[in-house]
């Protein structure tokens, strides 16, 4: 029996992790979980998995909330909430499947515990992978990948030495926008970028997918957990993203991880991790229904976010701190109907523009340029 704590219960790769938790009660138990403000969600999650400890992200949600649980269930909210959550004493695995930089800390207060980690939430890596990196080797602590292209990578890896990787090719489907030309991409509205081919998603994750820095992200992804440099890490157009990552070596030879998109999969892996269960009546690969895979090279003109991304993390130090940080406050602002798809790629521009790099930040100092530049971000408007 595995002792799980959740952080993000309420997202999709959250209520995905459930699916898993639910599809094997045997294996696993739902210790203590972090939400943000959906609530109704977490009284339906604590009713069923019964976790000690509950996080909301607000305190006025907290103190509802403690008046309707159970007595055994301790309610806490904010960050230090989130801590407690990540920490949690019983727990064997912290799923951080939190969206954005706010889970860094609460990462680092596991890793500190020593807790191993699957990891779902890139842009704690993209903020800080260096702080993150090191902390885990130093503390011993597993840092187990969930997205899908490094679940896929580090699948492939098993039984392999990291030193015979020549590159890793990372597959991205394309997200909603793959068929339209730059010219195409003026005015799009915020329905049509939700709007994902192959995968069902949060509303951050789907805009990224669109825009490419989703891809971008997990370039710089990639960097930190496998530790390669970046002019070894490609990036291929695969539409039906079937095959979810590769590895060449240097014999010429080439790995790839295969599978239907089903973020269950990778999430399952990283808790079984070496072992697998039996997924029992799920759907499994069927080539010969597909029958056609496709590859395309990435256009680089058309999306500016993938560009962006590799020259961040070229530069290196806060400036991938920076890149993540514009993205979320301007991807929250296209959402918000505030300003148009292509205006993303020109605020994250404008702010790598501004930022005069700081090599080797630490916390602290990432914090506040974080904060700073979502606070620019928004100014802008
Ligand atoms: P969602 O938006 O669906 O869910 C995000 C979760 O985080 C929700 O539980 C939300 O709470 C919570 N949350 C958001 N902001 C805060 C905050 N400030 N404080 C506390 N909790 C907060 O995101 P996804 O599940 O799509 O993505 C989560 C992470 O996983 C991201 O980093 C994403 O890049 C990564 N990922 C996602 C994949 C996917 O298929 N969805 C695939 C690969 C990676 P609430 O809803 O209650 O407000
Ligand atoms: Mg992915």
């Amino acid at each position: 029996m595995k002792n799980i704590s959740l952080m993000g219960a309420t997202g999709s790769i959250g209520t995905q992790t459930l699916d898993v938790i639910r599809e094997h009660p045997e294996e696993f138990r739902l210790t203590a979980m972090s939400v943000g403000k959906n609530i109704d969600g977490a009284r339906k999650m604590i009713q069923e998995f019964n976790p000690s400890v509950v996080s909301v992200q607000i305190e006025e949600d907290a103190i509802k909330l403690r008046n309707e649980v159970p007595p055994g269930v301790k309610v806490l909210f904010g960050e230090e909430g989130l801590v407690q959550v990540a920490c949690h004493q019983d727990a064997d695995i912290l799923v951080n499947a939190v969206l954005g930089s706010v889970g860094l800390y609460p990462t680092l207060q596991a890793i500190e515990a020593g807790k191993t980690i699957a990891i779902a939430n890139k842009e704690t890596l993209v903020t800080a992978g260096h702080i993150v990196m090191e902390a885990a080797g130093k503390k011993g602590v597993p840092l187990l990948p969930v997205d899908s292209e490094h679940s896929a990578i580090f699948q492939a890896l098993q039984g392999e030495k990291e030193k015979n990787i020549e590159k890793l090719i990372i597959t991205a489907s394309g997200g909603s926008f793959r068929d339209r030309t730059r010219e195409e991409l003026i005015g799009v509205t915020v329905e049509e970028a939700l709007n994902h081919p192959n995968w069902s998603m949060g509303a951050k994750i789907t805009v990224d997918s669109a825009s490419m820095m989703n891809k971008g992200l997990e370039v710089i992804e990639a960097r930190w957990l496998f530790d390669i440099p970046y002019d070894k890490i490609d990036v291929l157009q695969h539409r039906e993203s079937i095959i979810h990552s590769m590895i060449q070596f240097h014999d010429t030879s080439v790995m790839a991880q295969l599978g239907t998109p089903d973020m269950r999969v990778p999430i399952q892996y990283a808790l079984t991790y070496p072992d697998r269960l039996e997924r029992e009546g799920k759907k499994r690969l069927n080539l010969a229904e597909i029958g056609n895979l496709h590859f395309e090279e990435m256009d680089f003109k058309r999306f500016r976010c993938l560009g962006l991304a590799y020259d961040a993390g070229r530069t290196g130090g806060s400036m991938t701190t920076v890149l993540n940080a514009a993205n979320e406050a301007a991807v929250a602002l296209f959402l918000e109907n505030k300003i148009s798809f292509l205006g993303i790629e020109d605020m994250i521009e404008r702010a790598l523009n501004e930022h005069e790099v700081i090599q080797n930040p630490d916390l602290e100092t990432i914090r506040e340029i974080d904060k700073k530049t979502r606070l620019t971000v928004s100014r802008w408007i």
